[in-house]
């Protein structure tokens, strides 16, 4: 199904999903930054520009998540989903893949259903083409989006690729097939990124990258953890207790596998003991150790860590490095 929509049909489309299911929307904030925040109708949307601020899988595995509640007699009581599904609106190509990897580490089994209160009946809307500095021509599909948004000049086209995205476009009038081609041709992608990627993975992969490369990246770490919070595929977790009285209330909270605690046991003994093997196993559960599991990257290049990192060792910055050092050519 392929639609085209003018200004008036995008709020019109917008209108209707709230109807349905909290909207979130790209937002300008006072900083310069874009946000996805609650769709009113009346805020100015965010179409173009930098990568969103805040990733939106977080929608879906927030920072601090309510798991269970505990009374003083063992009963526990699980929360229950929201009233409507969430919508998340304008996720580039990066911010699909993030949630798609999530997605897949959440329903393996055992599936994770705090995950999926929030994630199952979710809406995601792409947004792709002439959308800023981060255009983005790559095609999306079906297990993507079930909306995408092809940004043309003052128009949009719209492709259902669910059943629920057709359902919403079906009343919008039809698309010009030529000028999705003709999109579609401007494709030049991240190929100099996936390559990047790829060179490294291959060093660890054949376990080429010495202990003294991680110590000297390591020695460069604050542990301010920026760079786990901003990811959008970083999965860990911590558990708490926090005792309200007669209830006992148990959360999940981001962990950081900077932190000196990440892996420490209960014995004092810590796997991951150094600064050295803590950033490496950063970086190297990402290019290789998920290549190894889920057969792609744990890196969906979306750029966040290394804006993020205040001393410049985000991921397509290590891995820069590596190659530098250790790449082709290289003894
Ligand atoms: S963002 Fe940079 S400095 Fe902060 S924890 Fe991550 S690697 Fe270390
Ligand atoms: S670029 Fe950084 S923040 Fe983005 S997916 Fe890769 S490791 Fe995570």
């Amino acid at each position: 199904m392929l639609k085209q929509l003018n200004r008036a049909d995008l709020d019109l489309l917008l209108t209707q999903i709230s109807d349905e299911y909290r909207l979130q929307v790209p937002q300008l904030l006072a900083d310069g930054t874009r946000q996805l925040a609650g769709y009113t109708g009346e805020a100015e949307l965010s179409l173009t520009g930098e990568v969103l601020q805040r990733k939106p899988s977080a929608f879906f595995f927030p920072q601090t998540q309510r798991l269970l509640d505990i009374d003083t007699a063992g009963a526990v009581a699980v929360p229950q989903p929201a009233e409507k599904p969430l919508a998340l609106f304008g996720l580039n190509q990066a911010d699909l893949a993030g949630i798609r990897f999530l997605d897949r580490f959440f329903r393996a089994a055992p599936a994770d259903d705090a995950y999926l209160r929030q994630r199952n009946g979710a809406l995601l809307i792409g947004l792709t083409g002439m959308a800023g500095p981060d255009n983005c021509f790559l095609s999306l599909s079906a297990g993507d989006c079930d909306i995408e948004l092809v940004a043309v000049k003052e128009s949009w086209l719209a492709l259902g690729h669910s059943s629920d995205g057709e359902k919403l476009l079906q009343n919008f009038p039809e698309g010009d097939k030529t000028q999705l081609v003709r999109m579609r041709h401007l494709n030049e992608g991240t190929a100099a990124e996936s390559d990047l990627l790829q060179q490294a993975s291959q060093l660890l992969i054949e376990d080429r990258v010495p202990d003294q490369f991680w110590m000297e990246i390591a020695d460069r770490c604050i542990l301010c953890s920026g760079c786990n919070l901003v990811c959008p595929t970083c999965s860990c977790f911590c558990v708490q207790d926090r005792n309200r009285g007669e209830i006992t209330e148990r959360s999940r909270v981001w962990d950081s596998c900077q932190l000196d605690a990440f892996m420490r046991e209960a014995s004092g003994h810590n796997p991951l003991g150094t600064d050295a093997l803590r950033t490496r196993r950063r970086i190297h559960h990402k290019l290789a150790a998920d290549v190894e599991r889920w057969g792609e990257f744990g890196c969906v290049a979306c750029g966040r860590c290394d804006r993020t990192c205040p001393t410049g060792i985000g991921m397509m910055a290590v891995a820069e490095e590596m190659v530098k050092c250790f790449g082709p050519g290289k003894p």
